[in-house]
């Protein structure tokens, strides 16, 4: 059961978040880190303030907090009791955040593995056995993986279809043949599937699918007991590089539009889709880092292992 005091502690640590972006915009460097030493509460409260002049989230996100705190604390004061109710559970009732890393064990994969546990949060991989066998390198990282109990590992076939996606779903047959070896060969716990290069979801009776072709093997896959997962919103990068081609406010924020409008495949409840290559190096994990700090000042967003989802 949520009071209503739950808004407040929000709504301030909110307001001494854009005191911090607002003096991070016109202060000097010197002047930045006597502020940021002087006050501890602030950075106690505000993940970000390590590096002020970079926030995690721009000042119009804040402000838009803000604004939706603000509103809260209105509608407490002054309005009847249901319609308070109503925008008092819309506001902070509990969603559901699924980090998801795709195809790894890769480069990226002991960044992303050290920042889940540093950070504390549950997060997801979907993982391909032919990068595990590459090098003892990749297999420590799957191992990380495995061991590492914030981490939930899933299955994204053994070979990824040798990136020919059409050729691979044309035998059904043989792409479930790929899934199971990978199960076996990787020892995966859960029933918990992802199709390569296809944004396909199959479980209970909710499916849909984006291309046709890949159709057929999510149908048999489904019929032997796995969940198949895609994803809400995928934070792109360039194929070559693993560049992520997004900041982490543009990914924050269609995290949170999709939400608060209701577009996610299940309410509540947002899927992002990332691959381990986007972290190889220490730019890209600062944007990991940056992106889950952004997520954690609502008090309200939970990360999750997909085996739970579609939470409630
Ligand atoms: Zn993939």
């Amino acid at each position: 059961m949520h009071s209503r005091f739950y808004v407040r502690p929000n709504f301030w640590a909110a307001l001494s978040f854009i005191t911090i972006s607002f003096s991070a915009c016109n202060a000097t460097d010197s002047q930045r880190a006597a502020k940021v030493e002087d006050t501890p509460l602030i950075t106690d409260s505000v993940p970000a303030k390590s590096e002020p002049e970079k926030p995690a989230i721009d000042v119009e996100d804040t402000l838009s907090l803000v604004k939706d705190s603000v509103k809260i604390v209105a509608k407490h004061a002054d309005t009847t009791t249901k319609d308070t109710a109503v925008l008092y559970t819309d506001s902070i009732s509990p969603r559901y955040v699924y980090l998801t890393f795709d195809d790894g064990p890769l480069i990226g994969s002991q960044a992303i593995d050290s920042i889940t546990t540093a950070k504390q949060v549950k997060t997801n991989v979907f993982l391909i056995g032919m990068h595990a066998e590459m090098s003892k390198r990749m297999y420590k990282y799957y191992q990380k993986y495995m061991t590492n109990p914030l981490i939930d590992s899933y299955n994204h076939s053994f070979t990824h279809a040798h990136n020919k996606f059409s050729v691979f779903y044309s035998q059904p047959q043989k792409a479930f043949a790929d899934f199971d070896k990978n199960e076996t060969a990787l020892q995966l716990q859960h029933k918990i599937v992802r199709l390569p290069g296809r944004n396909i979801w199959y479980f209970d009776a909710r499916r849909r699918v984006d291309l046709e072709s890949g159709a057929s093997t999510a149908d048999l896959l489904h019929m032997n007991g796995y969940k198949i997962m895609g994803w809400d919103v995928e934070w792109k990068m360039n194929g070559t590089t693993g560049k992520p081609l997004e900041t982490v406010s543009q990914i924050y924020r269609r995290m949170r539009n999709r939400l608060n409008n209701g577009t996610t495949f299940s309410k509540n409840n947002v899927v992002l889709l990332m691959h381990d290559d986007m972290f190889q190096n220490r730019k890209g994990q600062k944007l990991l880092s940056d992106l889950i700090d952004s997520l954690k000042l609502h008090p309200n967003y939970k990360f999750e292992h997909l085996r739970a989802y579609p939470k409630n």
